[in-house]
Formats: structure tokens, C-alpha cells, sequence
């Protein structure tokens, strides 16, 4: 066995969970494990679950079964199981699985090397603890080797849990009560991202936009009793970003997911002012008809978020709005699927993620009669995603001929000498580029867009230079949308 013992973190689900993945192989390599991506390297292997859709779960329990032998492959091999599921089922995991190792939950990142290091000694345990202190924001800086999924950018966590129980959710049990960080720690984070070269962060929470808010309305109250004890600092979620766009470095700032509640005057301005503010919002509908919404515990009706949606385009005219929907929830009709395809419409969704509905033992509406049949939620579910396609393709079509900024990724998965990377309103832009050592992952590059699809658009480095560093120019034949043309093209310096 070598001397260096290596990590391998399999994740499901949401970007909370990948970030969690993140902090986790970061913790473990300033205890001397090293990241791996490959199964048969690694010593020790983390399976980070999701429990939002029935489909992850089960998928979990296959995938520890088929491990078993991996394990017995080599002696000192680790198995563990984290995140929402080993939150909820906690020991049982350990139960129903002799081979697995140890078990912590979505409080407990900060125990794995303890939990690695005691499971080397044979002690098999489980850690599902919930702490509502912000001890769990502690974490090490990021280890000097790590690397962030994409360079150039990287996550940033603002605030953990949740208090809204929607009524098919079960992230409130799975992640806990709602707790901010204090913003002082958010900025030192961010500005030593940017230090090494991150320009864009998205800020992450289960309701990111209520960051905070429990902290200020305490701290109203201790002053109207004429207290002035000072707790840890959270400030406004607006002026969090404001924070954050006057650090030097950071190009663009996103945030993810917010409540449609949560949005105030404040926020709603913030994106025609802030420098750094993409103009994309993903705001979650899940269903447009208000029979539904009520069940669903959305707090929202469909004339409030299309209010919202109003005042987020006078605010910032261009911006794009993606969202989160749910068919085939229980007592869902004809009538409140048409609601939902409704404000599809009437919202111009860029883009969408849409689920049948599938119940959460533990949530209220696991309890719900009126299952809508698998079959008619089917059928929902396709007729909501055409739809889609024709607004992406509709959103796509109209900003042909534009020059937008792509934060490049890597290569393309269309293949070819393709790169492909991500605009400000979060789209996938595909370009080619005759020598992919000119736009590193991680470098902003500016790209006219020629073509259209549903899922991606499709350009070429623009004729402007980009704005770091002199480019150099080069002739080369590109496909455009009739055809292929000779085009003299800018290609900026890399910075990265
Ligand atoms: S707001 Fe609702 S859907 Fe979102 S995490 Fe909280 S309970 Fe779940």
C-alpha cells in the first residue's frame, strides 16, 4: 500500500452538495489524503447523497451494494457514506451495509478526518449530530493544491438549512434550521478567492436570499430594547453583494437558489446597479397555478411571481430567468397544469429543470391523496419540456449576432477543437478555437455568437480583444449558420 493515501468524493445532487464535496476533499488534503478521480487509486471513497427525488436515493443503496468488492479488493480500503441521506438514516446505513465504514451528516464535514482515521483503527461510526452553532462554517482555507472544480471559479457558502417546509421538501430535516454566516467571513473568503485568480463566485444557500435575515431582525430588536450586545455580523443579502462587488477581482457574482419571498426592493435594485451581478436569476416556481402553490407551502401566488418577474426586467431589462418546476404534484389538474405552462410562457423562462413528482417519506405531502397517475405526470412532464425548448430556443435565437463574455470551462462535449464555457446569463456557449492553449480554462474570452440550439449557443472568438492583455490576430475558416466564411480573428492573452 503506498504511503499516500488518496480520496476519491462521489457526489449527488444539488451544488450545495458539491461544494460540500469540495470542502470535504479539501479537509482531508490538509490531512495528507490526495484527490483522485479514479475508483481504483483511491484508499478511501465518500459517496455525498441526495435525497430530494426517490431516484438518487435508490441509486445510492445500488451503488454501495456493487462496492462491496471494491472494498475487499485491498486492505485498508475505506468506505463512507455522507450528506442528506446519511443524514436522514444515519445508522441504519451502518446496518444494512457491513462494508461501509462510517457515516456523517450534512453538520458533521468537519469530523471526517477524525471519522477516517478511527475507521483505519476499526471503529465504525456514525455522525448525524445537529449543530446549530456556526462552528460548522469553520473550516480550513483552500488547501494550496486545491483546485476548484473550474478555475476561475468557485463556490462560496453564505447561509446553511432552511425554515419555509415546503410541503415535498425535505432539505429542512436533511440540512437544518436556517443560519447565516457572519458576512466578515463570506468577504475573506471572497477576497482570498480572488486572490488566486477567481473571478467569479456564486454564493450558495438552501434560501440564499434570507441570508441573514434572522440575525437582523434580533439585533432590531435588542436596539428597540436598548441592548448593544453585538453578535457576529450578518448584514442584508443586498448589501452582502455589494460587499462583495467592490472586491477587486471578482468579474461575477452569482447566487443560488433564492426564495421568490425573499426578494426585496433592495435586491430587486441591486442587479441594474452592481457592476459584477450577472443578469441571470434562477428563481424557482414549481408549479403556476395557485391551488397548488398553496398545497406546496410556496407562500407565493402566480401574480406575485410574476410581479417579481416584472420587477427583476425593469430592473435589468436583459436578464435571464431559469427555474425549478414540479408536475404531476398531488391533486394537480388539467387546469393547474395549463397555470404552469401559463407562467412559462408569461415568464420566458430561459431555461428550466422539471420533475414529476415523487414523494418524501417524512414531508407533508407524502401524507396527500389525489396521486396523479404516473402516466398523466408523464405526459405533463414532456408536453412542460417542449415547451421549454421553444422558449430556450426563442431566448437563444434572439441573441445571435451579440458579443457576449464566456468564462471558459474546458473542451466542448461536442468535440472537435471546440471550448466551451459560460456567459453571464449562464448559458452555454460552445466556440471553436484553433489552438485551445489560447483561452485557458478559466479565462474570460469574448465570443460572437452565430448559431442557435436549444441547449448551447455556438460562436467564435470575437473580433474585439478581450479586455486582459494584447491579443494577437489569425485567419481562420469558421462555420456560421450558411455555411463557412474566412474570418480575421482577435485572440486575447491568457491570463491565467
Ligand atoms: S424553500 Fe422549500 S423547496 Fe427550498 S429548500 Fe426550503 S423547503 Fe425545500
Amino acid at each position: 500500500m503506498s504511503s499516500v493515501r488518496r480520496v476519491m468524493v462521489r457526489t449527488y445532487g444539488c451544488q450545495m452538495n458539491v461544494h460540500d464535496s469540495e470542502k470535504i476533499t479539501n479537509l482531508l488534503q490538509h490531512h495528507g489524503y490526495q484527490p483522485t478521480d479514479e475508483l481504483e487509486d483511491a484508499d478511501l471513497l465518500i459517496i455525498n447523497t441526495c435525497s430530494i427525488r426517490e431516484k438518487a436515493e435508490n441509486q445510492l443503496y445500488s451503488d454501495v451494494g456493487r462496492l462491496r468488492a471494491w472494498k475487499q479488493q485491498r486492505p485498508g480500503r475505506l468506505l463512507a457514506v455522507a450528506g442528506c441521506v446519511a443524514q436522514q438514516a444515519g445508522d441504519a446505513v451502518l446496518k444494512r451495509f457491513g462494508h461501509v465504514d462510517f457515516v456523517f451528516g450534512t453538520h458533521n464535514l468537519r469530523l471526517v478526518p477524525s471519522m477516517a482515521a478511527a475507521a483505519l483503527q476499526g471503529e465504525r461510526q456514525t455522525r448525524i449530530d445537529e449543530t446549530g452553532s456556526l462552528d460548522r462554517f469553520d473550516l480550513p482555507e483552500r488547501h494550496p493544491e486545491f483546485e476548484t472544480l473550474t478555475p476561475g471559479r468557485a463556490f462560496v457558502t453564505v447561509m446553511e438549512g432552511c425554515d419555509m417546509f415546503c410541503s415535498f421538501c425535505i432539505v429542512p430535516t436533511t440540512r437544518g434550521r436556517e443560519i447565516s454566516r457572519p458576512a466578515s467571513d463570506i468577504i475573506s473568503e471572497v477576497e482570498a478567492l480572488a486572490a488566486r485568480g477567481v473571478r467569479e463566485v456564486t454564493l450558495l444557500g438552501q434560501t440564499v436570499n434570507a441570508y441573514g435575515r434572522h440575525d437582523l431582525r434580533r439585533k432590531e430588536a435588542r436596539k428597540a430594547r436598548g441592548a448593544v450586545r453585538d453578535e457576529a455580523e450578518t448584514v442584508a443579502f443586498a448589501e452582502l453583494l455589494g460587499r462583495i462587488d467592490a472586491i477587486p477581482g471578482i468579474e461575477r457574482i452569482r447566487y443560488k437558489s433564492p426564495h421568490p419571498i425573499f426578494f426585496d426592493e433592495a435586491l430587486i435594485r441591486a442587479h441594474g446597479e452592481l457592476r459584477s451581478l450577472c443578469p441571470h436569476v434562477h428563481l424557482p416556481l414549481q408549479s403556476g397555478s395557485d391551488t397548488v402553490l398553496k398545497r406546496m407551502r410556496r407562500r407565493y401566488g402566480q401574480a406575485e411571481f410574476l410581479a417579481l418577474v416584472e420587477a427583476l426586467r425593469a430592473a435589468r431589462p436583459d436578464i435571464a430567468i431559469s427555474t425549478d418546476l414540479i408536475v404531476g404534484f398531488p391533486g394537480e389538474t388539467d387546469a393547474d397544469f395549463r397555470d404552469t405552462l401559463s407562467v412559462m410562457r408569461r415568464a420566458a423562462f430561459v431555461d428550466s429543470y422539471a420533475f414529476k413528482y415523487s414523494p418524501r417519506p417524512g414531508t407533508a405531502a407524502a401524507d396527500f391523496a389525489d396521486i396523479v397517475p404516473g402516466e398523466v405526470a408523464q405526459a405533463r412532464l414532456e408536453q412542460l419540456q417542449n415547451l421549454q425548448r421553444e422558449l430556450t430556443l426563442t431566448a437563444h435565437r434572439a441573441r445571435v449576432g451579440e458579443t457576449t463574455q464566456v468564462l471558459v470551462e474546458g473542451a466542448s462535449r461536442r468535440g472537435g477543437r471546440q471550448l466551451s464555457g459560460r456567459d453571464p446569463y449562464q448559458r452555454v456557449v460552445n466556440f471553436e478555437v484553433s489552438d485551445a492553449a489560447l483561452a485557458a480554462p478559466g479565462s474570460l474570452q469574448s465570443v460572437k455568437l452565430l448559431e442557435a440550439t436549444p441547449h448551447s449557443l455556438i460562436g467564435l472568438l470575437a473580433v474585439e480583444a478581450p479586455d486582459h492583455g494584447p491579443g494577437r490576430e489569425l485567419r481562420r475558416s469558421v462555420k456560421t449558420v450558411g455555411g463557412s466564411a474566412d474570418e480575421l480573428i482577435r485572440i486575447g492573452g491568457v491570463p491565467n
